[in-house]
């Protein structure tokens, strides 16, 4: 029975053999053979009695290599630590375990725009889901341990749901972006990911707070204002696969009882995917430009080039999807298409915000994760770009208003877990990860491994 409220407590309560974490790091190698969870695994783990925790590897960790699942940061160790590596590591009952695996600088639903995708952890031969895929791997993995995670677009939220874990994904602006790799700064939040709501609390109320070093960091308080109504958006839900539907409809009747249920048309929430991937694009564009392979960047190494010849050649090191998103959000940006495109999306994603507001102030909105049952690793290859970024219908509306939300699983679907996600208003952030706490009360998560039990 897996329904321990709080592993941290749990785990920093129990008396652990001398063993204890060599074995693990040995066991996690082993598997990672299998998973590719981890790009890096601290062997120098020296835990007296702390909590593991993982980072994305977008999140600067002090002497471990971080390169954001790109070659074109092949081989950087950064000199720093990340705020929220250094909390958490200040904190003192935590350890840091190890890198994750990621699609390259967070572009990707399904972990697969990577040299070697991670792996779902019910599932060998299917998608771990993305950005955040080692993350969410770990966590399904490992029986004592919490992931930090960051999500642009739903990149903590899909691959949480697609292991069956929890995902919570901060308010912008809640937690410190400084040492995360960009991907889109007005998108970017760092979150984490735990086994349980209580878990995820934790990992938060250390990382959470204001921070010298990035000024976008600034909300104050944290609430925790509980609602009583969940509103299911039809503009999102129609888009839903009926397997998927019909899971969702078994789960909102559990909620029937406590809260009231009611449909909503938001139409605005059906036209998200276009102003996201715009903004998303013109801002990793911009972010990708130092990675010239003169300064940033895999370094080049041949001066005596032409110029065009010289940063054509070290920007092929660069994965088919960031391309794609360099050349796009480029034009974008560019002097004659850019009222067309990205101004329009700027305004969209004014009245996105707007709307959701509103809605936000009277109830939560609550969602399938995915609109899909989860994918075969195969079966992603086959989707064209298109179909894949419509894989985040729900995820995006809540990422570009920057408002809270959470993805905890609530179903097996042939073996594989099936994951809802509940949005808040801004810095109502408490409200949902004890919504989870209670809904694990009557749940029964299951995992394939647990590795590191005492
Ligand atoms: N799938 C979305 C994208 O590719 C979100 C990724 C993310 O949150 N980093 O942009």
């Amino acid at each position: 029975m897996e329904n321990m409220t709080s592993y941290i407590k749990e785990f920093i309560g129990r008396e652990k053999s001398r063993d204890y974490y060599p074995e693990l790091i040995s066991g996690l190698a082993a598997l990672n053979k299998e998973y590719h969870a981890f790009n890096v695994i601290n062997d120098r783990l020296e835990a007296k009695n702390s909590f593991p925790f993982s980072t994305k590897a977008n999140i600067c960790v002090k002497g471990f290599e971080t390169n954001a699942g790109s070659k074109m940061l092949e081989g950087y160790v950064p000199p720093f630590n990340a705020t929220v590596v250094e909390k958490l590591l200040r904190h003192g009952n935590f350890s840091f375990l190890g890198v994750t695996n990621m699609d390259e600088f967070g572009f990707g639903t399904f972990g697969t725009h990577t040299e070697v995708p991670a792996r779902n952890a019910f599932d060998k031969e299917y998608a771990a889901g993305g950005s955040s895929s080692g993350a969410a791997v770990a966590t399904a993995l490992l029986k004592y341990h919490v992931a930090v995670a960051e999500s642009t677009g739903g990149s903590i939220a899909a691959p949480a749901a697609l292991n069956g874990v929890v995902g919570f994904t901060p308010t912008y602006g809640a937690v410190s972006r400084y040492g995360l790799i960009d991907y889109a700064n007005s998108l970017d939040k760092i979150g984490v990911m735990a086994r349980s709501g209580e878990d995820a609390k934790a990992a938060f109320d250390i990382i959470k707070g204001r921070d010298d070093y990035d000024t976008t960091c600034a909300i104050g308080k944290i609430n925790n204002n509980r609602k009583k109504k969940l509103f299911v958006v039809k503009e999102l839900i129609e888009k839903t696969d009926p397997k998927i539907r019909s899971a969702f409809e078994r789960l909102l009747d559990k909620f029937s009882d406590d809260y009231e249920v009611k449909e909503i048309s938001v139409g605005i929430l059906g036209n998200s995917l276009a102003p996201y991937y715009i903004i998303a694009m013109a801002e990793a564009s911009t972010n990708l430009a130092k990675y010239n392979g003169y300064k940033y960047g895999l370094q080049y190494g041949e001066l005596n080039k032409r110029y065009n010849e010289f940063f054509t050649e070290a920007r092929v090191n660069f994965g088919t999807e960031a391309k794609r998103r360099i050349i796009l959000g480029t034009f974008i940006r560019s002097e004659s298409v850019k009222e067309k495109y990205y101004t329009k999306a700027l305004m969209i994603r004014r009245l996105i915000i707007k709307e959701m507001d509103k809605v936000l102030r009277d109830g939560y909105i609550i969602s399938p994760t995915l609109p899909i049952p989860t994918p075969k690793i195969s079966d992603v290859e086959k989707l064209t770009p298109m179909q894949n970024y419509a894989m985040d219908i729900f995820t995006i509306p809540p990422n570009l208003g920057g408002f809270p939300h959470i993805t905890f699983p609530y179903e097996y679907l042939n073996g594989m877990p099936i994951g809802a996600q509940l949005v808040a208003e801004q810095a109502n952030d408490y409200a949902l990860l004890d919504f989870v706490s209670e809904w694990e009360k009557g749940f029964e998560y299951k995992y394939k491994h647990n590795l590191g039990s005492i």
